[in-house]
């Protein structure tokens, strides 16, 4: 794992002055990656970086040839539309840019001339994937949530017994994962109520949202080669805010016996911007079992795992209906809880030989924390639709209504260190198209 170094010294400032303030996500300190272009234009889309209220273009970068070695090499890959190829050069090149990146955006720098015409406003950009997202598996990592839905879904045996010896997960479907901003219709589908006789086609009554961690892989692995937990953070770039979207009642009765399939392949949703695992260490935590739960398997079990495994990243979501523009808070939760680290979902995903590519999508599962207003859903927040939310506005919401748009942010804030944020996703469901 990435050890502290320069770049995350909480004193160093920049001369983008935007990202002095204390309240920016985007301080020197972070420097998370995106795919932007000029919004309304037919540019080509290239990567950027995120510096206060502003994205630093990577092409102008690269083509003004101020950096050297790793990180103009790395830099000349950053001018293409995906990022995959950037992602997959590893850690030393991603730490290597970092660094440059930072010297030339200290205040101070030399640079500062040349850089000031390669900044364009966010408030003018627009943005597309940060890479072409290869795969897409999604974990199932908060004892919380998985607890919680076990006891919707199967009163009786609300935690299977393998929970706590695997890192549970599925295979989903990268076609559908759209950036921020992303519209979608209600997906269709069969149901079947408990006292029906027959399942219907129609669409989806019980729509959610899922709070979860989106983890991008960089450098790869080649089939048939295990990662040991050691090595699994070196092959991760980076983490973003994801919203896994779930057709519950599609769910119900479908998921048994091969999981999940047209419930949650319909719309998935992640941040623009990329915070790499290097601008995280500052907010790294020990990861450790109750002592009363089977501990991890040695191979996923390390001693850089349990002293830092774990990311404290606070993670809000709220919702905006259509009949106000309020946003109305839903729940506050934090990836510290998660009973599985990045490195396990790594080092499991692989342990049978399964290559990872640079752009695959991990995603965490649903993290709900341990109390239950930290849930991170509505089937939890409403247990299971019995017990609608009031919003500000005195609209009520068991599940999502068509138009509702759901807002996830997060951020990590910690004493000695500078805050970052990883700015927001948001995405709104539009009514259902029915099948001719
Ligand atoms: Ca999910």
């Amino acid at each position: 794992m990435t050890a502290l170094n320069e770049t995350h010294s909480p004193e160093l400032t920049s001369w983008v002055t935007s990202a002095n303030a204390d309240a920016s996500d985007f301080p020197i300190q972070n420097l998370p990656f995106a795919s932007f272009r000029r919004a309304g234009t037919q540019e080509s889309y290239r990567g950027g970086v995120a510096i206060g209220d502003q994205v630093l273009d990577l092409e102008a970068v690269a083509d003004a040839g101020i950096f050297e070695g790793l990180a103009q090499e790395a830099v000349a890959l950053c001018v293409l539309e995906d990022l995959n190829e950037f992602m997959a050069m590893g850690k030393e090149a991603w730490s290597a840019l970092r660094l440059s990146l930072s010297r030339a955006l200290r205040t101070g720098s030399a640079h500062q001339d040349q850089l000031e015409g390669a900044l364009l406003a966010q408030a003018e950009a627009e943005y597309k994937l940060p890479c072409r997202i290869v795969d897409y598996t999604d974990f199932y990592t908060s004892v919380y949530h998985a607890s919680a839905v076990g006891a919707l879904f199967r009163p009786d045996n609300p935690l299977l017994p393998n929970y706590k010896w695997v890192p549970i997960g599925y295979h989903g479907r990268a076609s559908s994962i759209g950036v921020s901003g992303q519209t979608f219709p209600r997906p269709c589908g069969q149901t079947k109520a408990p006292d029906a006789s027959e399942p219907s086609l129609g669409p989806c009554k019980r729509l959610d949202y899922e709070v979860e961690m989106g983890i991008f892989i960089g450098k790869g692995n080649e089939i048939g080669e295990p990662i040991a937990i050691e090595q699994a953070e070196d092959h991760v770039f980076g983490l973003c805010l994801f919203n896994d979207w779930s057709a519950r009642d599609i769910q119900a009765w479908e998921y048994q016996p091969l999981g999940p399939f047209l419930a949650k392949n319909f719309a998935s949703t992640i941040s623009p911007w990329i915070v790499t695992t290097e601008a995280l260490v500052p907010f790294r935590e020990s990861y450790s079992r109750d002592s009363n739960d089977p501990q991890p398997m040695a191979y996923l079990s390390s001693p850089n795992n349990s002293e830092q495994g774990s990311f404290d990243i606070a993670l809000d979501c709220f919702i905006q209906t259509a009949g106000s523009n309020a946003e109305n808070h839903l729940s506050t939760s934090n990836f510290k809880y998660s009973y599985w680290t990045v490195a396990q979902m790594v080092t499991h995903h692989t342990v049978n030989g399964c290559n990872l590519q640079a752009g695959d999508l991990l995603g965490s599962g649903t993290q709900s924390g341990p109390n239950a207003d930290e849930a991170g859903s509505l089937l939890e927040l409403t247990n299971g639709g019995k017990q609608p939310l009031t919003l500000a506005n005195g609209e009520q919401r068991t599940f999502v209504e068509d138009e509702d748009t759901i807002i996830m942010r997060g951020y990590c804030q910690r004493d000695g260190a500078r805050r970052i944020g990883f700015g927001e996703v948001t995405s709104r469901v539009t009514a259902a198209k029915l099948v001719k």
